[in-house]
């Protein structure tokens, strides 16, 4: 945050959400840092040139105003000791895993990950000589008994799909017993609900395509590190030579400063909308960790007490009938991704993608809330539901 700013305090999340990252008298007094596109940097001597770290910014490739912009926004939001930008959420993920990844080693990976996150794990780590396991989201500090040869341990919480809520404690407990590290796709929570560099985990990882950004018109990524990994983190980023697009970088600053206020309507929205589902019929069960009743709410209530607008249904009915609700819809866009202004829902895919514990119930509907007006969301949920006459 800005020096001029400092009051001696320790500014609360919100004021950090709203100032982290600007230095307004920088850039002659302007808000916003600039949005700089660049290649070459320029150095006033050879000396300098080669002396490289005595000029601030040297390459394109490894960082600019822009680029500094918000990985220290995401430094304060996190308390890491350093942050990366890649092009996607997806990356984000991989290049988190390549970064500390170990030839001949195991990497345990939750069986409710994003769907792309196990694709990668099952088709590219083979040959780079890693081998992924899945374990039950619900396994707690049973996941000692599967600690044998591993070097990462994978988290996401709740998890993708069907929001199982892990016990992120008791597995980075024995994670870091173990001497492995521990990364988290923190995508749902955002670090205004859970810090994980607090609770011992290595990596936080994001897909700022989603709230960070908020408004479903751009990919990027971003990489949190504790002390302990940053070194690496920053090698492998340098190394590897991915950095974000620089308007999708300033867009996700954009983003950002509105994301407490858009996180706090998706949630209260969001749990209206959830509610109203468990009192239908058509619904077997809603599958969200804030709802008492569902089996995560206990451990959401001890790490996270505030949600997104993200969650699921299981509908009352067979997957033609899921498809049929889902093709009824209007207000709902039928589209992957999440965490833009817009209300979106997609059928789950929970049959082939599992394998530590099948999925059994009946079939899944993800939905995202969008900042429309509730009644207006019941509505086009209702009217799906008269059209399926699911039961
Ligand atoms: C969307 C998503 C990603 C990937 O983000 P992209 O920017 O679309 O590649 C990763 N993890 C989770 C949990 C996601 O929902």
């Amino acid at each position: 945050m800005d020096e001029r700013k400092d009051r001696g305090r320790t500014p609360g999340i919100d004021t950090t959400l709203t100032h982290a990252g600007l230095d307004p008298f920088a850039y002659h007094g302007f808000v916003n840092p600039p949005l700089v596109r660049a290649s070459t940097v320029l150095f006033p001597d050879v000396d300098t040139m080669l002396g490289r770290t005595s000029q601030r910014y040297s390459y394109g490739l490894t960082n600019t105003p822009t680029v500094e912009a918000l990985t220290k926004a995401l430094d304060a939001l996190e308390g890491s000791a350093g942050t990366v930008l890649v092009p996607s959420g997806l990356a984000a993920v991989t290049t988190a895993i390549l970064a500390a990844a170990r030839p001949g080693s195991r990497i345990l990976v939750p069986d409710n990950v994003y769907g792309p996150t196990r694709r990668f794990c099952d088709e590219s780590l083979p040959s780079l000589g890693m081998t992924a396991s899945y374990y039950d989201p619900t396994i707690g500090a049973g996941i000692a008994e599967l600690m044998q040869d591993v070097s990462i341990v994978f988290l996401e919480a709740p998890g993708s799909t069907t929001f199982e809520m892990p016990d992120l404690d008791a597995i980075v407990a024995v994670a870091k017993a173990a001497g492995a590290v521990t990364m988290i796709d923190n995508t749902w929570a955002t670090p205004l609900i859970y810090r994980p560099l607090e609770h011992g985990i290595d990596f936080a990882i994001y897909a700022g395509t989603k709230y960070f950004a908020g408004h479903s018109d751009l990919l990027i990524g971003s990489i949190s590190a504790n002390e302990r990994m940053w070194p690496a983190l920053q090698r492998f980023h340098k190394n590897f030579g991915i950095q974000a697009g620089t308007e999708e970088i300033w867009l996700t600053l954009r983003g950002l400063r509105t994301m407490s206020i858009r996180l706090e309507r998706h949630d209260r929205s969001g749990m209206e909308v959830a509610r109203w589902l468990q009192g239908r019929p058509e619904v077997s069960r809603v599958l969200h960790p804030a709802l008492p009743e569902d089996p995560g709410h206990e451990l959401w209530k001890r790490d996270f007490g505030r949600s997104c607008g993200l969650f699921a249904f299981v509908l009352n009915g067979s997957e033609e009938q899921a498809k049929s609700f889902l093709n009824a819809l209007r207000l709902f866009g039928l589209g992957y991704s999440w965490g833009g202004f817009e209300s979106l829902a997609v059928l789950g895919e929970t049959e082939h993608s599992r394998t530590a514990r099948p999925w059994t119930d009946g079939p899944v509907i993800r939905l995202h809330i969008g900042l429309e007006d509730v009644a207006d969301i019941i509505a086009d949920l209702e009217a799906g539901f008269a059209v399926t006459g699911a039961k």
